[in-house]
């Protein structure tokens, strides 16, 4: 039997199985896929990550961006230094996801990968969990099966609190241009916009949406197209992955009996960027942190986690809800008066390297957008 079955090996799944082996807790890690696995993602990830482990990443940084290319419906484009202390990453979720397992296994996590979990049940003191092998027992479990798994489901959360939106990518291999240079544009999507990230050896270039209506379906492949056609790159010749998002829409509980979600699966995807793998790395960290404590005795350890991720990700979030809401609501407005200034940019990404919380900034960009609404 192990201390903790952890189901699910992206960024928060491997990230609770690194802190949690290196404890001394014994830890299953299940993962359906084989490993390395292909996410959909622009894999841009904030440097902030680098100090909650005490490993290199090194190796699993593809490029590193300082700089931004923003447009507005193709046009009306601006370049600027982000002018942090680090640049922001950008790597192949393959390897970086892998490359965290590794380093969990080497602080001992047992990694069964190939192994889809099928079903849960908690029996007296531990967790019987079904898989595709061999069913096996923990006194703990963590969903971190992401925005399509069933853990959090069969954990009895029916109604989670999110907002859902989606995304489309396609990973083409070419050589790269500028590979500083990351690409935003906001005018070809209502609530969210399309991208290009430059990596060692291609692009990642995709669209998403932070919001997706309940009336109509909206086509997300055209408007990357239509962008990617800009750089070279036929889509229609490349393979394209879309993947439902759990962005974060307030806090709750995130905590049951023996049993934490993490990353997607407890919706901790900041609702204006979309940036879904420093809030998880930083879910499995506290996740782990938490089981530690539960297995020590303390009896309110769980419970602690769900105050935890309230306290220190959701009071942030929070800013970053209502900064989507005003900036999604009028694009035009926010890009003029927020994106196209350098200071905005500045800020903007203090907040995606750690550097500054949102509620620093997001009161500043709410005043210049009100006062540009005035002016408009
Ligand atoms: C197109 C797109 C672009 C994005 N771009 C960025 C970006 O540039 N930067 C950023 O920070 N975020 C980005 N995100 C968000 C980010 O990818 C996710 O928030 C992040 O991967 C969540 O991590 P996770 O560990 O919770 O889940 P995941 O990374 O989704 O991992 C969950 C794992 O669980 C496994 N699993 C599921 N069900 C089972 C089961 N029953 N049994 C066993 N294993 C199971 C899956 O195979 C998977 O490996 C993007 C998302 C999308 C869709």
């Amino acid at each position: 039997m192990f201390d903790c079955i952890i189901v699910g090996a992206g960024p928060a799944g491997a990230t609770a199985a690194y802190h949690l082996s290196r404890r001394g807790r014994s830890v299953l890690l299940l993962e359906k896929a084989a490993l390395p696995r292909y996410k959909p993602c622009g894999g841009g990830v904030s440097p902030q990550v680098a100090q909650w482990f005490d490993f290199d990443f090194e190796p699993v940084i593809s490029q590193k961006v300082t700089r931004v290319r923003y447009s507005y419906k193709m046009q009306d484009i601006v370049e600027t230094d982000l002018g942090t202390a680090e640049p922001i990453w950008m790597v192949r979720r393959d390897e970086f996801d892998h490359y965290l397992v590794k380093q969990a296994q080497r602080q001992g996590t047992t990694l069964q990968d190939e192994t889809k979990a099928t079903g849960i049940a908690f029996e007296r003191d531990r967790w019987q969990v079904q898989t595709s092998r061999e069913p096996v027992q923990g006194r703990y479990l963590i969903a971190a099966d992401g925005a399509r798994g069933p853990v959090a489901r069969w954990l009895g959360f029916r109604n989670r609190v999110m907002t859902q939106g989606g995304a489309v990518e396609t990973e083409p291999r070419l050589p790269v241009m500028e590979g500083h240079i990351a690409h935003f544009e906001f005018g070809l999507l209502k609530n969210g916009y399309v991208w290009n990230f430059p990596k060692a050896d291609g692009y990642s270039i995709g669209s998403g949406v932070f919001r997706l209506s309940k009336r109509k379906s909206r086509d997300l492949v055209q408007p990357m197209a239509d962008y990617a056609a800009q750089f070279q790159v036929d889509v229609s010749m490349t393979q394209q992955h879309g993947h439902p998002l759990c962005l974060w829409n307030g806090d709750q509980v995130l905590h049951s009996q023996n049993a934490l979600l993490v990353g997607e699966a407890a919706s901790v995807v900041d609702p204006f960027t979309a940036e879904g793998i420093r809030p998880s790395i930083f879910s499995g960290l506290k996740a782990a942190a938490a089981i530690d404590g539960a297995i020590a005795g303390d009896p309110n350890a769980l419970e602690g986690y769900t105050q935890t991720m309230a306290a220190e990700l959701g009071s942030d979030l929070r800013w970053a809800g209502r900064l989507a809401k005003a900036f999604y609501a009028a694009p035009g407005l926010g890009y003029r008066v927020g994106i196209k200034s350098p200071k905005g940019t500045a800020l903007m990404a203090q907040v995606l390297c750690g550097e500054l919380p949102y509620s620093a900034v997001v009161q500043r960009a709410l005043r210049r957008l009100s006062g540009g609404l005035l002016t408009r």
